[in-house]
């Protein structure tokens, strides 16, 4: 007998691209999403259910276990933590890279410097990692308009094609590290449900074309 499954998804431009893999495991919701203000959909099994949540959530339903399994960011991983997460697979999608970056014509400061960025641990691990010294200041947008107004020196933030660095006159300084959506699975619910989850695992590894690892 099967289990109720939770999938927790985020809405907008990532769910374009994660509905095709969760077509590809046979679950595709009831109606369309984008029409919908609902937060909870049903699919066409009626053991599993999806939930669309602002990006930054899914690892929390996850956690606690009110989603069983999710789609989020590395990005968002990285700077939340993912303890009570499994990590199984990587869904290369909605790539992009963590990077520092300065208005063009600004010099690399020594010493103490200022960052804005809405990844406050990230950042700070980072130049903790550089030896570096840094305030960080949390911003939750527009992190580009930061160095414009001297509000900071750096900032860190996504780059995908580079076009809103450029277009506000900054360039990307260093590497932090890619970033792709990833599946999570709340650790208990994999010993639970396990039957289930794995065939789900399996299918979208598949499509996806990389190797399953648990952990
Ligand atoms: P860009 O293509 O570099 O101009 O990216 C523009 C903005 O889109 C970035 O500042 C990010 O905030 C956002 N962005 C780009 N790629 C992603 C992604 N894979 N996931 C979420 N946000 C993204």
């Amino acid at each position: 007998m099967s289990q109720l499954l939770t999938i927790a998804l985020t809405k907008g431009r990532i769910l374009e691209q994660t509905l095709p893999l969760l077509a590809a495991a046979g679950i595709v919701p009831a109606e369309d999403i984008n029409k919908s203000r609902k937060l909870v959909f049903a699919t066409n099994h009626s053991d599993v259910r999806l939930l669309v949540l602002r990006g930054s959530d899914v690892p929390t339903y996850v956690q606690f276990g009110a989603a069983d399994i999710g789609v989020s960011g590395k990005d968002t991983l990285m700077e939340n933590g993912a303890d009570g997460l499994y990590e199984p697979l990587d869904l290369q999608i909605a790539r992009c890279k963590l990077v520092t970056a300065a208005l063009a014509d600004a010099p690399v400061r020594k010493g103490r410097i200022k960052v804005a960025t809405k990844y406050v641990n990230i950042a700070k691990r980072y130049y903790a990692t550089q030896g570096r010294q840094i305030d960080v200041i949390k911003l939750y947008g527009a992190m580009e308009l930061a160095p414009i107004m001297n509000l900071a020196d750096e900032i860190v933030d996504i780059v995908d094609t580079g076009n809103t660095l450029r277009a506000n006159g900054l360039v990307e300084r260093e590497f932090i590290a890619d970033i792709s959506s990833r599946l999570i699975v709340n650790k208990a619910s994999m010993k639970m449900k396990h039957v289930q989850i794995q065939a789900i695992i399996d299918a979208i590894a598949q499509v996806v074309g990389t190797e399953t690892a648990t952990g």
